[in-house]
């Protein structure tokens, strides 16, 4: 195979891409192509009729639109799901690498020099031996369980083993963060960080941190993939993420489960198995802060007639006086900004262009609380932060978006506690499941 070959080989290993945005030369592909190295599939596929997007494999029948499409003169059907990434109609195709695979051979050498506490130990070991029995796994691991550090071992050996290995995650955020920390502990691997805008690397590499749409664009492509979903509210259980992960791993391979919310079905689903490692500590040892319940009736009303109700002016003059930076997390963008003007603090949002110079404002004290929706970023361990949520009955706030917004609250080993408050018109189930399930957790003994 000449230079140019193997660079296609080590680029479109594991991937699917679309014909026409390779970043190649059409005189490499033709060779490809002559060689039955590469293949071409139909971007959207019609199976017993209905239309399934080989990229994104998206099941809504909704996600699909017909339109008038210029290049062919006629209707064709475009997948609305994974449009970010460019949009895919009937009528493009796919390029899929055929040929042997490429590999490299890495011999990882983990440099890290971290202390383990008890809890971490023991899950590290729980891992290593499902990464040699070659099982999948699920850690169960508090907010603030310090949990990245447990899949070193297990890395290190999957790579040793020349497996390709995955860390997804849904948040860019989080490849941000987690990307240059492996990159620094596995100083002999190239870990790649792919992220929408980021910038596009050809080389293979053994090692990848994705975001879930970057994951759509692999198949077959990983022996072993961690998903990263403990700190990721609001996008714990992203039907998405799972999806993407089934289609990049190969079908032989392994889902690592990182969450701090699973279902009680999932649970029972790896405890039988024995793949099951549960941390209901938070790395420093205390406890989780657990919320009180206060009732504020009628707050939409309130705040829809400009009042602040004084319970919540209350507490966060209480904030204030403490010097204690606070969140308040509220059911709907529509009601926050409508209420905004009462409040002395920003309000962020998901399409907030300024997201993250605020919530840096609230880091560096700048402002001394945030408005925000329960789009927030993750990776906010603002150190003594206290957190209210205005209309914790809403039914947005469930059970384990509750356990999450809790899990913003005493992350740090000089401050591990907080005031973590349900504001409500009316308790619910699901406030009293979130309850019930910190408390359990605090019961429980590493
Ligand atoms: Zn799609
Ligand atoms: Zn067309």
């Amino acid at each position: 195979m000449n230079d140019e070959l193997a660079r296609l080989q080590q680029f479109l290993s594991g991937r699917i891409w679309p014909a026409g945005k390779l970043p190649f030369d059409e005189s490499v592909i033709a060779k490809a192509k002559e060689r039955q190295l590469i293949d071409d599939v139909q971007a959207i596929e019609f199976l017993k009729g209905k239309p399934s997007c080989r990229r994104c494999r998206c099941a809504s029948f909704d996600t699909y639109i017909r339109y008038y499409c210029a290049k062919c003169d006629k209707i064709c059907v475009y997948c609305r799901n994974c449009i970010q990434m460019g949009r895919l109609a009937s009528c493009d195709t796919l390029v899929r690498w055929i040929g042997a695979t490429a590999t490299t051979d890495v011999k990882p050498k983990l440099q890290w020099q971290g202390q383990f506490t008890a809890a971490q130990a023991r899950v590290s070991q729980e891992l290593i031996d499902s990464v040699r029995a070659k099982r999948s796994h699920l850690v169960h691991a508090v907010c603030g369980a310090g949990k990245t550090e447990i899949l070193f071992a297990a890395i290190e050996i999957a790579l040793s083993m020349n497996w390709r290995v995955c860390v997804a995650t849904p948040r860019t955020d989080v490849v941000l963060e987690l990307a240059p920390r492996f990159q620094q502990v596995f100083p002999d691997v190239t870990v790649q960080a792919l992220y929408g805008g980021a910038p596009l690397a050809t080389s293979y590499s053994p090692f990848i941190v994705a975001t879930t749409h970057q994951l759509f664009r692999f198949e077959d492509a990983f022996d072993i993939i961690f998903v990263d979903e403990a700190d990721a509210f609001p996008y714990t259980f992203d039907v998405a993420l799972q999806q993407a992960v089934v289609k990049a791993r190969k079908q032989d391979g392994v889902t690592m489960l990182v969450t701090a919310t699973p279902s009680i079905n999932m649970q029972a689903q790896f405890q039988k198995t024995g793949a099951y490692s549960f941390i209901p500590r938070r790395f420093h040892g205390a406890d989780l802060p657990v919320p009180r319940f206060a009732s504020l009736w009628f707050y939409d009303k309130q705040l829809q007639m400009n009042r602040l109700p004084k319970k919540i002016a209350r507490w966060i003059k209480n904030c204030e006086d403490k010097g204690q930076p606070y969140l308040l997390f509220f059911p709907t963008i529509a009601l926050m900004k409508q209420a905004a003007h009462l409040f002395s603090v920003p309000a962020v949002y998901a399409e907030d262009a300024e997201r993250k110079e605020k919530v840096l404002a609230l880091r560096n004290g700048e402002v001394a609380g945030l408005l925000t929706t329960t789009i927030l970023e993750r990776g906010i361990t603002i150190p003594r932060v206290q957190v209210a949520v205005i209309g914790a009955e809403s039914a947005i706030f469930t059970a384990s978006a509750l356990i999450q917004i809790s899990g913003r609250v005493g992350r740090a080993q000089h401050e591990p506690t907080g005031d973590i408050v349900f504001f409500h018109h009316g308790v619910t189930r699901e406030m009293d499941a979130a309850k019930r399930e910190i408390l359990r957790l605090n019961a429980e003994v590493n």
